[in-house]
């Protein structure tokens, strides 16, 4: 394809919409054209031959500066974010917080030398498979990444978000597709990355932007021919969409895909009886959480049939109906909380919580079905976005279990009960952590730590990567690719891993 040549949609504008009101929110924005993408691609490749070089001093500055950047600019960045999600101040302040520390958090890895560890494995004289040469395993920065924002984490998952942290601190540059959900927001956040990148003298090309309607922008950059990877966070289908033009390349590309996911929570009769109104509160606010508007919000219980059940599930109906979601993210996704419940009640699910209201703030909702039809019915395994959750009703173990496999992959699934060491404690266990990335044995799965330990990302079709995290330090591993150096001469061992 000729890149240079295409100048579609040169003249085009967009336009923010105010999250609350619906109506339009400041001032029209230019549109990229395949152009202006082009270009964004050339600065990414040119600056990626001096910041693949870079060491971790100048890496770690660079994240702490944009941290201490975003954190002086709060005001503005979090009312703007409010105006474009309304996700209100608190949830956005502490999401910039969160951001910041992620950035920190890299710098920090970086400078204990997360991002340059090495095997090295002296010759060994002698005939092989014993003998063999010196050999030392080293890790190279992929290539400029392609970034996909997603709507819900206008910070976090955004233009300065964890997969943009993780890039850069591995020594790739970064093209972001801001999403139009939040276009202020992203012109902001990327308007003072582009001050630090001139403050500290490094390219403007460490990273770029590019913002358009419609999907043809998102395609052409996965499949443009500089870009060496893809990062997405956002839904299952535009994940999918997006892997699959990723591997029709001439020259296929690796593409971590965040997804949806529908998150199970299984709780025996006995956590129930313990725990009882405590736990229907904390899950019935984990619900409605963001207006539901969670990749980790808990949009499945499996359910034993017992008494102990039905008292929670009636105390969960009470929790719930005192929730006040506030309005969505976007119209469309409004829509598509509305048509998610009609699908699933379509299919057989019993309405145990439902108030269709015409606000653009839904209310919750809570459905029920038992586990046959949920097993006949893939529609009842998608994911609805916003403040529900389907109860599954199991008889007996093995139909528990077969509810689970079912799900197929979850980037979490939650066990209430497993304190004691049983046989029965230990299959679950098994079965949840074939399902998800994240296996909890207490708590809600709303709430994604940034830490060592994480794992964010679940086998299909909640992660196109099941083998890697999107949150926490192993973030980074994305965009490394290994190589061996065979009898390397004494100055590029001496590296150490080291870029040379
Ligand atoms: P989305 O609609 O898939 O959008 C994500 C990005 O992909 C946007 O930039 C969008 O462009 C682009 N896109 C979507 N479909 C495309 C296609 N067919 N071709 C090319 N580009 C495409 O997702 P979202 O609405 O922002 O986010 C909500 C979803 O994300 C939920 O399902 C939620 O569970 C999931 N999520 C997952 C995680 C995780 O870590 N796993 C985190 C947050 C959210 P536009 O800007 O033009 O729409």
């Amino acid at each position: 394809m000729d890149w240079i040549g295409q100048i579609h949609g040169m003249f085009q504008m967009l336009y923010a919409t105010h999250a609350r009101t619906g109506e339009p929110y400041g001032a029209a924005l230019p549109s990229t054209s395949l152009a202006d993408l082009d270009q964004a691609t050339a600065q990414a490749s040119t600056a990626f031959e001096v910041w693949q070089a870079s060491d971790a001093a100048t890496r770690a500055h660079l994240l702490q500066g944009l941290a201490t950047a975003l954190e002086s600019e709060r005001d503005t960045l979090v009312t703007t974010a409010d105006a474009e999600t309304g996700l209100g101040m608190a949830r956005l302040n502490g999401e910039l917080d969160r951001t910041a520390f992620q950035l920190r958090r890299f710098a920090q890895l970086v400078t204990a030398g997360a991002a340059f560890a090495h095997v090295d494995d002296p010759a060994v004289p002698g005939l092989p498979p014993a003998g063999h040469p010196a050999l030392m395993r080293v890790r190279v920065p992929l290539g400029p990444v392609a970034m996909f924002a997603a709507s819900n984490f206008p910070f976090a998952f955004s233009v300065l978000g964890g997969d943009t942290a993780s890039a850069l601190a591995a020594g790739c540059t970064v093209v972001v597709k801001a999403h139009n959900g939040h276009l202020h927001t992203s012109r902001l956040v990327f308007a003072l990355i582009q001050t630090v990148l001139t403050a500290q003298g490094l390219p403007a090309g460490v990273v770029q932007m590019v913002q358009a309607e419609g999907f043809e922008i998102g395609v052409a950059l996965i499949q443009h021919p500089r870009i060496a990877a893809g990062a997405f966070t956002g839904s299952t289908r535009g994940g999918l969409a997006l892997q699959q033009a990723a591997r029709e390349r001439v020259r296929p590309i690796p593409f971590y895909g965040e997804l949806g996911s529908i998150n199970p929570v299984l709780a025996t009769p006995t956590a129930l009886a313990l725990g009882g109104e405590a736990l229907a509160q904390t899950l019935a606010a984990s619900i409605a959480l963001g207006c539901g508007q969670f990749c980790t919000n808990p949009g499945l219980l499996v359910l034993q049939r017992s008494p102990e059940s039905v008292a929670f599930v009636q105390a969960l109906v009470t929790a719930l109906q005192a929730q006040q979601p506030h309005v969505m993210l976007t119209a469309g996704m409004r829509h598509a909380f509305d048509a998610g419940l009609v699908a699933q009640l379509q299919a057989g699910a019993r309405a145990l919580l439902h108030e269709p209201v015409a606000d653009r703030a839904p209310r919750p909702a809570l459905l029920e079905v038992d586990a046959d039809p949920f097993l006949r019915h893939a529609v009842l395994r998608d994911e609805v976005f916003g403040p529900s959750s389907l109860i599954v009703w199991y008889d007996d173990t093995a139909q528990g279990h077969q509810v689970l496999h079912a799900v197929g992959g979850a980037l979490t699934v939650t066990l209430w009960g497993m304190s004691e060491d049983t046989p029965a404690h230990r299959a679950w266990v098994r079965t949840a952590a074939s399902v998800a990335g994240r296996v909890l044995f207490a708590g809600v799965p709303t709430g994604v730590a940034v830490s060592a330990g994480q794992q964010h990302g679940g086998p299909w079709p909640s992660s196109t990567a099941p083998f890697s995290t999107s949150v926490g330090d192993a973030a980074l591993d994305r965009f490394l690719r290994p190589v061996a150096y065979q009898d390397a001469p004494a100055w590029l061992s001496a590296c150490q891993g080291q870029p040379c």
